[in-house]
């Protein structure tokens, strides 16, 4: 088996994996950039207009053959780790006809993805994979594992072929709400693997000011009980594990999560494959009507949902009349400074923000202080810490471990053992 880094050898972003075999080829994760060339954030609006081979040139596409929706296809399926869009943000680009793997939660938040926001990632040729259910593409075998990551339903993957075994991590951690799986794969590894591709987003930073979602959960308890007013939470709707323990925390203080209505929507959607995820018709959930999100539901025949959703509907005057009992699922766009301008004695509310701190902005912490809000970062990370990871690599124990979806490549060979470092785009045999 060959193996190629397209990019991710020193970067976190733009994951894209190719594998060859004697007679297949697949790819696994195809993502969006997060940094340029010069490590600065990356721009999607530079995507705007270009043609595949302009993106090539620019280095943005990655040159492989037979992938792309002008040329003749060549690869054999893609696999999708996960619904970030570091991981699938560039499918758009692939010939049509390829297919394109991935579970269930990552199809649909894909799909909600593209709804609302608008992500050029439109339909596509999707297959679904389950956990532990092996599938054979050409020469090669491949079993997906789920894991424990901050995107829904994400999967790490076993593939086998040409007599090798290699694993592929995809973003993980061992602190979310679906840890088991973490203790799982340490107590009962995949055996004989001789190459293992291991992320390492969290090797430079240290954000880590909650051990885990319980934590999380309990101080959301915490600034509840305090609370004399409302009470904003910002978070991703995508980050279940957050908003589950925003919602626990709710029934333990008798508060109301006011999700909105593509919060709902999300719920609503992952409700099915997991019955475990809050709906919007649970106790103690409300749904505030925005009137984007209701145009968006419109336009696309599904008017059904909104006279559903409206059975849980809040307005401002009772959303006003509650308030010392309101967890708001809010971020910080346009909309926010007017539900803001609409509560009474707003001054003094909390603002949990639930996030990474890297995307709060110097205005934001102005606007909150002009306005007497007062800010708490509650968080934890979506990707393993130092010592999960080398759990982790211990456990696989793999003749070659090789860094990838990391700023800090460098560090891996004094952490870990066996370690081999590559190029992006540099071809080893297995
Ligand atoms: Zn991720």
């Amino acid at each position: 088996m060959q193996l190629i880094i397209h990019r991710g050898t020193q970067e976190i972003g733009g994951s894209c994996v190719e594998l060859s075999a004697a007679n297949s080829r697949i790819l696994i994760d195809f993502g969006m950039p997060l940094v340029n060339k010069n490590k600065e954030r990356f721009d999607p609006d530079i995507l705007k207009g270009k043609s595949v081979e302009e993106l090539k040139e620019l280095s943005i596409l990655p040159k492989i053959k037979g992938l792309y929706k002008n040329e003749n296809k060549s690869i054999d399926a893609i696999l999708i780790s996960h619904s970030h869009m570091d991981h699938y943000g560039l499918l758009s680009y692939v010939h049509a006809d390829i297919p394109i793997y991935l579970s269930e939660g990552a199809k649909e938040l894909v799909d909600i993805t593209n709804l609302f926001l608008h992500k050029e990632v439109k339909s596509f040729n999707a297959k679904l994979i389950k956990n532990k259910e092996t599938l054979v593409i050409g020469d090669f075998k491949i079993t997906p594992y789920l894991v424990d990551h901050s995107a829904f339903d994400a999967l790490a993957f076993l593939i086998e072929a040409d007599g090798s075994r290699l694993f592929y991590s995809g973003d993980f951690r061992g602190h979310g709400r679906k840890s088991v799986l973490f203790k799982q794969m340490i107590e009962n590894p995949p055996k004989d693997i001789d190459c293992l591709l291991m992320e390492g987003s969290m090797l430079g930073r240290s954000d880590r000011l909650y051990n885990n979602e319980e934590e999380i959960e309990k101080r959301i308890v915490e600034i509840l009980k305090e609370s004399r007013t409302a009470t904003f939470l910002f978070a991703s709707s995508q980050n279940i594990d957050r908003l589950v323990s925003a919602y626990r925390a709710c029934l333990k203080t008798d508060s109301i999560f006011v999700i909105d209505l593509y919060t709902a929507y999300i719920l609503d959607k992952l409700n099915k494959i997991s019955k475990g995820i809050p709906r919007f018709d649970r106790k103690n959930i409300r749904v505030k009507f925005m009137k984007y999100h209701a145009d968006v539901l419109a336009k696309n025949n599904l008017k059904s949902l909104l006279y559903l959703y409206n059975e849980r509907k809040i307005d401002m005057d009772e959303l006003n009349e509650k308030r010392d009992k309101i967890l708001m699922l809010a971020r910080d766009n346009s909309v926010f400074p007017l539900i803001l301008k609409n509560i009474n004695a707003v001054k003094g509310a909390k603002i949990i923000y639930s996030m990474w701190d890297g995307y709060l902005t110097e205005e934001f912490r102005f606007f909150c202080n002009e306005q007497g809000l007062l800010l708490e970062s509650v968080h934890t990370s979506g990707h393993a810490e130092l010592e999960d990871l080398k759990k982790f690599a211990n456990a696989l124990n793999p003749k070659k471990l090789i860094p990838i979806h990391t700023f800090d490549t460098e560090k891996y060979p004094e952490l870990f053992k066996n370690v081999q470092i590559l190029e992006d785009g540099e071809a080893i045999e297995l």
